[in-house]
């Protein structure tokens, strides 16, 4: 049988806040249905991160556990090495905010960030940005609109090599003036997109996926693409409650009840580290 393709989930229990550990499921699953063989690697704070792997997950997180996980990743090169051989990678928030070149940690200081997006992160005093977001996609990419949460105090603002992923037509993104949301340097992707985003918008899923694989067979999945229209309009009219009530973690950006779902860890092809 072929090996499997490997997806590295990094430090869930540093960055796990929001439920973006089920990226890896999303990814995992939309490879089985194709009967691709695929696999999870949790790669918790303190084990080497493997090189091998074709995609690399970051979450969200406070900023207490962000800091530690930026010290992690810099005391080894291991991810920078992964990117440089044809690895994708997809970071949420925190995970965006510390593969930046600088980052706002807990202290409010600036701590130096991967450098792989081309973008630095830094607190303006606002309140955080909590809530909703749309966002229509860069056209290069080729994506329908996405949707997600989002729940952060640092603003992001881009270098001159870092795309955004998208323009924001509901909620903030990354905040700096510009209307842009996430970051993108090449296969390296950031996004302030909770939810878990790759559920929500199964095409930056398959988008990811073929970054590292190549073209993949489309799926037809109806009752997503009402989902998904269903959670659009609800984004756009947050004022009517027939579009809102019911699944108050979509819309609230209450973390904690988006978090820890159980049954994401069961069950599923996981492997540790190296084995
Ligand atoms: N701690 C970061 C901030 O508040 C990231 C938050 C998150 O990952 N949702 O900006």
């Amino acid at each position: 049988m072929a090996e499997p393709v490997s997806i590295a989930l990094l430090y869930p229990e540093l960055l796990g806040t929001y439920g973006d550990g089920g990226n890896a499921i999303v990814l995992v699953q939309r490879l089985r249905w194709r009967a691709i063989p695929a696999e999870v690697v949790d790669v918790t704070a303190g084990e080497p991160i493997p090189r091998g792997c074709q995609l690399y997950l970051m979450g969200g997180g406070e900023d207490a556990p962000q800091t530690l996980a930026a010290r992690e990743l810099r005391s080894g090169s291991a991810l920078a090495d992964a990117v440089a051989g044809g690895a994708g990678v997809l970071a949420v928030c925190a995970g965006l905010q510390v593969l930046g070149t600088r980052f706002a940690g807990e202290d409010n200081l600036a701590h130096e960030g991967l450098g792989l997006l081309d973008c630095e992160t830094h607190r303006d005093g606002s309140p955080r940005r909590v809530g909703e977001v749309v966002v229509t996609p860069d056209a290069a990419l080729d994506l329908p609109e996405l949707t997600g949460y989002e729940n952060h105090g640092g603003v992001t603002t881009l270098g001159p090599t870092g795309r955004p992923l998208g323009k924001v037509t509901v909620g903030h993104g990354n905040d700096g003036g510009d209307a842009s949301e996430g970051v993108v340097n090449g296969r390296v992707v950031g996004t302030y997109l909770h939810g878990p985003v790759l559920a929500r918008n199964p095409a930056l899923a398959d988008h990811l996926l073929s970054s590292v694989l190549g073209p993949l067979e489309p799926i037809e999945e109806p009752e997503v693409d009402a989902l998904r229209r269903e959670r659009l309009q609800a984004a756009r009219h947050p004022h009517l409650p027939h579009l809102n009530s019911g699944w108050p973690h979509l819309n609230s950006g209450w973390p904690h009840l988006n978090s820890g779902w159980p049954h994401f860890g069961t069950g599923w092809p996981r492997r540790m580290k190296g084995g």
